[in-house]
């Protein structure tokens, strides 16, 4: 069980990081972002909710959460079956605002986009240059974030605490 008071001190040092209209502990929040499409599973409310924009706002919100041994859970549009984006207690990372594409490679047939980017926002984007992921996502929607899905990965950037790890597979 983590002390309120040490949720406060980091909801504190993370609204610094975001911004106040972009963190909130609010219970209607909580209350929205407490299942995922998964009737099977109880609501689990996490301490807070946390919409960050940019890789470096990750990393910060990652140092404290573990200076202060808060727990995070990340999150893209919530479409999982099986109660993966959802917390009891804890800070959870909703990465839609991380949402750009980066480059777009027309040569070399590649693009590179933030995780938070939806699959219909993705398409939206190719569609009037001819260009097609050659999939249309998940059965789940478009509302699903490319960062939300595991069976198309070629490149993964993740964040650590004191690193960015690529990995990339075929
Ligand atoms: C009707 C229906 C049909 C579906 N069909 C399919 C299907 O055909 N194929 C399939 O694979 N799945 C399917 N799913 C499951 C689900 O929709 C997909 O897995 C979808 O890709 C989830 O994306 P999301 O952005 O909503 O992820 P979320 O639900 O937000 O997250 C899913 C998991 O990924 C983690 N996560 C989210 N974003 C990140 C990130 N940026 N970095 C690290 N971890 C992250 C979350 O913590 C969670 O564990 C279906 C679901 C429904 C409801």
């Amino acid at each position: 069980m983590i002390k309120i008071s040490k949720v406060k001190e980091a909801y504190s040092e993370i609204e610094n990081v975001v911004g106040e209209d972009f963190v909130t502990d609010k219970d209607f929040m909580k209350a929205a972002y407490s299942r995922n499409v998964d009737p099977a599973f109880p609501d689990r409310w996490a301490d807070m909710i946390v919409r960050p924009e940019t890789t470096e706002e990750v990393s910060e919100i990652v140092k404290i959460a573990n200076k202060y041994k808060i727990r995070m859970v990340p999150r893209g549009g919530g479409a999982d079956l099986v109660g993966g984006s959802v917390t009891e207690s804890g800070i959870l990372i909703d990465l839609t605002r991380m949402n750009q594409v980066i480059e777009f490679n027309k040569d070399d047939y590649y693009i590179i986009v933030d995780c938070g980017i939806t699959w219909g926002a993705l398409i939206s984007h190719l569609h009037p240059t001819g260009y097609t992921t050659g999939i249309i996502g998940p059965g789940s929607g478009f509302a699903a974030t490319i960062g939300g899905v595991d069976f198309q990965i070629v490149l993964l950037v993740v964040v650590l605490r004191n690193m960015v790890l690529f990995l990339i597979s075929a």
